[in-house]
């Protein structure tokens, strides 16, 4: 199951309908589902791993095999990212990437370390490596987080060479997009498709990453929940990690990736905790879960992994033990 085919599954009226070719052409079925389901994997496994949303498995490979070369594993979570960012066929992440509703592709991206430090960037134009610029704030920087033209004239300064992200394609579903797109202030049609990535080397030492171009057809200007730390993403060395991928107004209004660290603070399995940081959105009062999607991804310091989502067809990829493997997500709704 690739990223983006949830969402025409699972049925979210008014969701996902103008979205490109990606969103229409899902060819499994639930039922007869090939991937392993989160509670199938859920024994302590070795060091190092690596885990990330969705069915990204060359950036997991890639991940690993720097984690095996004996990088660090910032290094890791940095060069698994970059691999989706480049891959231009993704149109949720780096260069391909869908634009806002005025055509300007805007990426936000966030990298967190083993010690704590931090670094963002926001609404990105012209750069295809955000992730890369959020750890160059981070190391070269007195500051977390950079925005805009000023995130910009950072990279550039930095070596990062400014091109197009707007591919044919994503100009094309664009273009689709504009004839029957009527504005809407709540964002609810589009599709969602971070890259987020949690790495442990063989020490035990955690670091994470998230990547995205956000939602599609956003409002310009609208930053999500993954280049804000604690909510797309969330990494403590003494515990485990947390990323998020869906909705991310919702994720942010429930600091997501911080609840479901915390929570494993508190003794919860990284599954137990997912599956709680999801039940604060779905439980809200007037919650309208039927209409979007949040997942969770998360790992603790012994190298055990949860995934938990509202919606069918989440999924994360996982490298450990050797195996670099696709597992289906458990969900909320399954009415
Ligand atoms: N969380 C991202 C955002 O809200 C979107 C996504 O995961 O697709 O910008």
């Amino acid at each position: 199951m690739k990223r983006r085919h949830f969402i025409k599954n699972a049925s979210l009226t008014g969701v996902g309908l103008a979205v490109g070719k990606s969103l229409v052409s899902c060819t499994e079925t639930n039922e007869k589902s090939p991937f392993k389901k989160t509670s199938d994997v859920l024994e302590k496994g070795s060091l190092p791993m690596v885990i990330a949303t969705w069915h990204v498995i060359d950036a997991t490979a890639k991940a690993m095999q720097v984690l095996q070369a004996g990088g660090n594993v910032l290094d890791a979570v940095e060069q698994g990212c970059r691999v989706e960012e480049a891959n231009e066929k993704g149109q949720s992440v780096g260069k391909g990437g869908l634009p806002d509703r005025d055509g300007n592709v805007t990426l936000d991206a966030c990298i967190m370390d083993k010690h704590g430090n931090c670094g963002a960037v926001v609404y990105l134009k012209d750069i295809t490596h955000a992730v890369s610029v959020a750890r160059k704030v981070m190391e070269d920087t007195p500051h977390v987080m950079l925005a805009g033209e000023g995130a910009k004239q950072f990279a550039i300064s930095n070596g990062f060479v400014p091109e197009d992200l707007l591919t044919e394609a994503s100009k094309e579903a664009w273009e689709k997009w504009k004839v029957e797109a009527k504005y809407k202030p709540i964002i609810n049609i589009e599709n969602h498709d971070t890259i987020g990535m949690l790495a442990i080397d063989e020490n035990g030492d955690i670091s994470g990453a998230c990547t995205t171009s956000g939602l599609a057809y956003k409002m310009g200007g609208r930053v999500g929940d993954s280049p804000i730390i604690g909510s797309g993403l969330f990494v403590d060395n003494e515990i485990g990690a947390c990323v998020a991928t869906g909705l991310g107004e919702e994720v942010v209004k429930t600091v997501g990736s911080f609840l479901v660290v915390e929570l494993m603070r508190q003794g919860k399995s990284p599954q137990e905790a997912c599956e709680e940081a999801i039940t604060r959105i779905v439980n809200k009062p007037k919650s309208d879960y039927k209409n979007f999607q949040v997942g969770y991804i998360a790992v603790n310091k012994q190298g055990e992994t949860g995934s938990y989502a509202i919606h069918q067809w989440f999924s994360m990829t996982k490298f450990q033990n050797g195996v670099n493997e696709q597992i289906q997500s458990d969900y909320f709704n399954k009415v």
